[in-house]
């Protein structure tokens, strides 16, 4: 099967750009032949890799990444590394109960990873704040209390008098405070989860991979200057994992858009007297998420669209931008001048039955999609456990993930495009005040 389309970006990855330059790729120009090869370098694909590396330390693991790792989607997250459901109104208690094991999972193993390898990612503990604006945030927030108490999670409520004295705006008229997320430069631990992979591991970036052919029993795939034969394929590539011809017509591809602003000045920074950083989901699905970095810059991300391809176009990156801009300004309208050199979007893959794509999907060719909540950590660890499965690791959390149902068949298109413009427009016109 060739793969018709491959990750392309037309904008620039803030996270990536604030960096130091990274040492150039290893781009895949030989014939290789090895048991396992791993195609996909984001979280779910660098976390199979980690652990197939480790059961294996004798063996060759190859890693293969369409552009550079830190620069994809996982890079460009908004960082929240989460313990639990993010923002929106609540799904079901049960799916919840259930993620959370992998949330859970996931998180633990990336804080690990972190500590041990010292990852320079500006990891923090810092927690979450949700911010209640327009009609629909009472209820939302009274809804996301009410789960968190279901779930025995702790939080504090925040009134809008510490709201405006803590964030230097009356755009919120009331809080929550809730912890046990971390946050980070998703770029910056993409980056150091790749360079700290074990030594067995080969990693090959800036290599697409154009084709993928079992002949004689084998998997062949294709580069522009290089090929692999392998026993067994992984694929970990996000929402390109239908032009595979795997999840087709099972998922949603779903991009949303970010910006990352220059470093304030010492007199806008002091707008914000919450302290070093902070955090901001709203209460609705299609509300703002906010970050103030340590290094005081203000990161936004709004806006989602429908994406059948899973690339982001530079045009729609253009329009969020415009959007971000409107949603800082409606925020902190002295904050209106405020220099945001970075815009960007991501596509992300939905499923509409809290359904999955994970496990053996044809003999020896075996894919993990995350997806929808918290997908950075879920991936983290749903990555680690495709390994496990592969190896012949049982363990209840395995079982768990195996009976996960599979991501539901969707209406084709182009009902299915109706079905999400009702479905986006619905979420716009329910967040419209935390825009
Ligand atoms: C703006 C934004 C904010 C977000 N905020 C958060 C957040 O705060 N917390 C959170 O948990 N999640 C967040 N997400 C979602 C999260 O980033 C993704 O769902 C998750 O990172 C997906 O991980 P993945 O490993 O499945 O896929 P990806 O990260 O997309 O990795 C797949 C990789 O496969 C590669 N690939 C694809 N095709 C090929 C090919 N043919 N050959 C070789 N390689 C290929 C791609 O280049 C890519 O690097 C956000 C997403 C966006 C866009």
């Amino acid at each position: 099967m060739k793969t018709k389309t491959l990750p392309a970006h037309e904008d620039s990855n803030g996270w990536w750009e604030i960096l130091p330059d990274a040492a150039p790729p290893r781009v895949l120009r030989e014939d290789k032949r090895v048991r396992i090869a791993v195609v996909g370098g984001g979280v779910c694909g660098l976390a199979a890799t980690r652990r197939l590396a480790s059961l294996r330390p004798d063996e060759e693991i190859l890693l293969i990444e369409a552009d550079r790792i830190g620069y994809g989607v996982s890079g460009r997250s908004a960082g929240f590394m989460l313990n639990l459901h993010s923002h929106g109104v609540p799904k079901d208690l049960d799916v919840l109960r259930r993620t959370m094991r992998f949330w859970s999972d996931g998180l633990s193993a990336l804080r690990t990873l972190v500590r041990e390898h010292q990852i320079q990612c500006d990891w923090s503990d810092w927690g979450r704040l949700y911010g209640a604006a327009g009609p629909d945030s009472d209820r939302n927030m009274d809804m996301l209390a009410d789960t968190l108490d279901s779930l025995d999670q702790t939080f504090e409520l925040r009134s809008r008098d510490q709201m405006i004295h803590d964030l230097g705006t009356d755009f919120y008229h009331r809080g929550l405070f809730a912890g046990g997320n971390a946050l980070v430069n998703p770029a910056a631990l993409m980056r150091g989860l790749a360079q700290t992979l074990p030594a067995n591991v080969v990693l090959f970036e800036k290599s697409p991979v154009l084709s993928l052919e079992k002949r004689s029993g084998l998997f062949h795939l294709e580069t522009a200057q290089g090929s692999v034969t392998a026993d067994k394929v992984v694929l970990t590539t996000g929402a390109h994992l239908q032009h595979f011809g795997i999840g087709r017509g099972r998922y949603v591809p779903i991009a949303t858009y970010a910006s990352l602003s220059a470093p304030l000045s010492e007199e806008q920074a002091s707008i914000f007297r919450i302290g070093e950083e902070a955090a901001i989901f709203s209460t609705s699905e299609n509300g703002a998420t906010i970050r103030l970095t340590r290094d005081r810059r203000l990161f936004f991300r709004n806006r989602f669209t429908f994406n059948p391809s899973g690339n982001a176009s530079g045009r729609s990156v253009a329009v969020a931008g415009a959007m971000h801009r409107g949603g800082i300004r409606r925020r902190w309208p002295m904050l209106a001048d405020l220099e945001i050199p970075y815009v960007w979007g991501g596509v992300m893959a939905f499923t509409a039955n809290n359904g999955t794509v994970f496990g053996e999907i044809e003999p020896d060719l075996f894919a993990v999609l995350t997806h929808d909540i918290g997908p950075t950590t879920r991936g983290t660890s749903m990555g680690g456990l495709i390994a496990d499965l592969i190896e012949g690791c049982d363990s209840p959390l395995l079982g768990e993930a195996l009976s996960i149902p599979n991501a539901r068949r969707l209406p084709p298109r182009p009902i299915l495009d109706l079905g999400v413009a009702w479905e986006l427009n619905r979420i716009r016109r329910q967040g419209a005040g935390e825009f």
